[in-house]
């Protein structure tokens, strides 16, 4: 029996309220196991937390974060609570950049055709993932760019080092897919080298990337017309990555061919940390009402289970997160679960409950 400890950062918002009934599906999968156990430490962090007490992310809670097997992340962030300077408090973006965490893993797949906006031809399917540097590219000056009475500069910045673990991850992540059946193992790299000298840059550390792989098939694409792909041909993709500006656009176009951020599962991965979060914020707007939707933060915490199986070779957790993921793929699927934001009339716990059911049904 293999021991895990996770980190479980509630947040703000509809964050407790999608993060609970996630952490009771994952302790009824670890009870139900005999060869993992999962163990969970609630740990404070956030602008509800900032607000009651100063800190947005306590020491001691990123402490807990950097000891953990695995970190999930609800939403963080709430629009009336701001730091003195006016910017918004924001521990899951301070995280990425603590933990080292390069890797912004998007998976874009269409559980249910019926959800997405797309018409899919039979025998397509859209299962790819957008791979977004998430700790330099166009982020990099963020909250310290120059601005002057008639002018405005920020900084796109590119690293060989980055660029490296960050290529080397999109094709050891195309071999995984490849693996457990989800893609061909094909990787393409997005970027914009016919204007800009630092995506020749970029582009040129994916070519000796992808040298060191020829197992793996590859292409390049350049960021407009990946927009244009993705709408007109998204099942023709398997693993794309891409600049961290880039990737942070392309990545919501993905979460609209998958029928909303409800549906956008999403994690950040270094070499040595990852968190798992939904895409979408933390939804003030409905918080409180119980009728949040509590798919993305499931289909996080699966590839969270997911990750750790890979990380730790345990076919329990790899397979239990596959398990995890067809469970809501089935109530999506089904439809009869789904709550408000994806027309449906189901709360928070009862989208979760219909997912708990589905496990059992195996
Ligand atoms: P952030 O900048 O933190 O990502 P945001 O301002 O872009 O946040 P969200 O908090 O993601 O926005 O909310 C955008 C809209 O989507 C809101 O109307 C919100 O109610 C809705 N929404 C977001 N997440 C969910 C969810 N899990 N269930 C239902 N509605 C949601």
């Amino acid at each position: 029996m293999q021991s895990f400890e996770i980190a479980v950062f509630e947040g703000d918002g509809i964050g407790p309220e999608i993060m609970r009934p996630t952490v009771s599906i994952l302790k009824a999968m670890s009870e139900a196991s005999s060869d993992y156990d999962l163990a969970f430490s609630v740990v404070p962090a956030g602008a509800a937390n900032y607000a009651q007490t100063g800190e947005s992310f306590p020491e001691q809670s990123m402490d807990v974060a950097r000891k953990a097997s695995a970190i999930l992340l609800s939403a963080m962030g709430l629009p009336d609570v701001r730091y003195p300077d006016g910017t918004e408090i924001s521990p899951q973006i301070d995280i990425r950049k603590r933990l080292d965490l390069f890797a912004g893993v998007r998976p874009v797949r269409v559980n249910a055709a019926a959800l997405s906006p797309l018409t899919i031809p039979d025998g397509k399917e859209i299962d790819f993932v957008l791979i977004r540097e998430s700790t330099e590219g166009l982020f990099y000056t963020q909250g310290c760019g120059e601005v002057e009475a008639n002018e405005a500069r920020e900084t796109l910045r590119i690293t060989r080092e980055v660029s490296e673990k960050l290529f080397r991850f999109a094709f050891d992540l195309a071999g995984q897919r490849r693996t457990q059946g989800s893609g061909p193992g094909h990787v393409t790299c997005v970027d914009k080298a016919n204007v800009f000298r630092a995506f020749a840059f970029f582009r040129e550390i994916f070519d000796a990337e992808a040298a060191r792989h020829p197992d793996i098939t590859n292409d390049h694409a350049y960021v407009d017309a990946t927009a244009l792909w993705m709408v007109q041909r998204p099942w023709d993709f398997d693993v794309m990555v891409t600049e961290n500006m880039f990737g942070d656009i392309l990545s919501d176009l993905g979460a609209g061919i998958m029928g909303g951020l409800g549906v956008a599962p999403s994690a950040d991965i270094g070499l040595e940390h990852a968190v798992f979060q939904p895409c979408h914020g933390s939804a003030p707007d409905i918080a409180g009402q119980g009728v949040a939707n509590p798919f993305a933060m499931i289909l996080s915490a699966a590839m969270m289970l997911n990750w750790l199986g890979v990380r730790h070779d345990h076919a329990g957790l790899l397979a239990d997160g596959a398990q995890l993921q067809a469970a809501v793929d089935r109530v999506l699927m089904r439809g009869n679960a789904l709550t408000r934001d994806l027309g449906g009339t189901a709360g928070t716990n009862e989208a979760a409950d219909a997912v708990a059911a589905a496990l059992r049904e195996k």
